[in-house]
């Protein structure tokens, strides 16, 4: 054993979740240690939407001027195709926020923004390079963690632990904490494309028969997405890379040459779509937040987002018993009261989408017509702001408390 370190709070998990929680707490005067399995927040696309309520919250904490040198595209209003007919689904422009749009930006530059702003605390520790490999537990109370690291194993020992380590959660399951799984009837498939110079800058999805296609726009690139029914990967593949280009071509508005920058399976990242959730999010010492407490479906692009609000709603429940050493279990079970709601009700929409519109597409032989709420929605456009707010600002909302936001320490 290299060593063993004490902290108020470890945060196994440096993603989105794991790292707003770190700097908030850091913030808070919460002794802090974020531990990281990777040596760098480098990741291909793994979700780099952030949506207006992330961007309030940056707001909120005064860091939204320099979060917003970093580069991003502005998503304003998010359209699509059903059919071969045009439609607009949420415009973002009129909610009540500062930043109406989604950023488009890297996960990595997020992070690494979120990291460097903690390190400014000198009760914020970040370890990368260490991945938690169990629970530490005494009397039934997990005491902290131990971790694999360069240097060798270690401990750390915490008031509590939080896991926001992902959906797949080593944590979660060393705790033994049931999981309730959803179900999707689709996986994605995510590649890049090159961009053109007369391509319009429109991030969108295209419905049609058979298939489900979402182009984003990144600038330099497309970040592509192209949605097949669950675990039909192999099948995909043994009809080989070209007929897969031959899809992309339909599902797509892309001539056939340029899925040619496809080259080989290796630059198709399969996404497993899961929708799952703990019943209970925590146990004496420890509480999942994130994809650890719950995996969400693609749908939406809410995940990050999510994440964060977890995170806020984190710490500004348990910031101060936290600083006090007296963390219960009642202080644990009010954050999953918190969250819980927000997470039934976003995972209930997605279900929905996936057996109303996503399943039905991907077996369809015509082309789709929109459906009527959309149709509404073309002729009177202000009613588009209602798919803006429930995607953009999500369900109960988090802010950052005052406490914090005014910390100076
Ligand atoms: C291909 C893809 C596309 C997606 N698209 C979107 C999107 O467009 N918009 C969106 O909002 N969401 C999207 N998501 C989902 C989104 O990425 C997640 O919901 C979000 O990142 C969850 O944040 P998190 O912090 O809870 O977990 P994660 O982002 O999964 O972070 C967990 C972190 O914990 C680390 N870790 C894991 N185990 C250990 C361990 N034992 N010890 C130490 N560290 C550990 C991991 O390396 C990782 O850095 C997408 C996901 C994928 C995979």
């Amino acid at each position: 054993m290299t060593g063993t370190e004490k902290s108020q709070c470890c945060v196994v998990g440096g993603g989105p979740a794991g790292l707003m929680l770190g700097y908030l707490l850091a913030r808070a005067g919460v002794r802090v240690t974020v531990l990281e399995k990777h040596a760098d927040f480098l990741r291909d696309f793994r979700g780099d939407t952030v949506h207006p309520s992330t961007l309030e919250i940056m707001v909120e904490l005064g860091l939204i001027d320099r979060f917003l040198e970093l580069p991003h595209q502005k998503v304003s209003k998010l359209g699509g195709m059903v059919g071969t007919t045009p439609v607009m689904i949420a415009d973002f422009t009129h909610l009540p926020v500062r930043e109406r749009y989604i950023a488009m930006m890297p996960q990595w530059d997020f992070l690494n923004f979120m990291a460097s702003a903690a390190a400014k605390y000198p009760n914020f520790t970040l370890l990368m390079n260490t991945e938690a490999t169990d629970l530490i537990e005494r009397g039934g109370v997990v005491a902290g963690v131990k971790a694999k690291s360069p240097e060798g194993p270690k401990e750390i020992l915490a008031d509590l632990v939080v896991a926001a380590d992902g959906r797949g959660s080593v944590l979660r399951s060393r705790a033994d904490l049931s999981v309730e799984d959803l179900g999707a009837p689709m996986d994605a498939l995510w590649f890049r494309l090159p961009i053109d110079r007369a391509d319009a800058p429109e991030t969108m999805g295209r419905f049609s028969a058979g298939s489900i296609f979402v182009m984003l726009y990144r600038g330099d690139y497309w970040q592509c997405a192209y949605v097949i029914p669950k675990g039909s990967l192999e099948t995909l593949k043994a009809g080989g890379l070209d007929a897969f280009r031959d899809a992309i071509a339909i599902a797509s508005p892309f001539k056939r040459e340029r899925l040619d920058a496809i080259s080989s399976w290796d630059d198709v990242k399969l996404l497993t779509v899961r929708v799952d959730r703990l019943l209970q999010w925590y146990r004496p010492g420890l509480l999942c937040i994130g994809d650890a407490a719950h995996a969400m479906s693609p749908i939406g692009g809410v995940g990050v987002n999510l994440a964060v609000q977890d995170a806020v709603a984190t710490a500004n429940i348990l910031a101060q018993p936290l600083k006090a050493g007296t963390v219960t279990p009642d202080d644990l079970r009010e954050v999953q009261k918190r969250r819980m709601f927000p997470t039934r009700v976003t995972q209930a929409i997605q279900v929905a989408a996936q057996n109303n519109i996503i399943g039905p597409t991907l077996k369809l032989r015509e082309q789709p017509k929109p459906p009527f709420a959309l149709r509404i929605m073309q002729t009177f456009p202000f009613l588009q702001r209602i798919p803006a707010r429930v995607l953009g600002l999500g369900v109960r909302r988090e802010h950052v408390a005052d406490f914090i936001r005014d910390a100076r320490n």
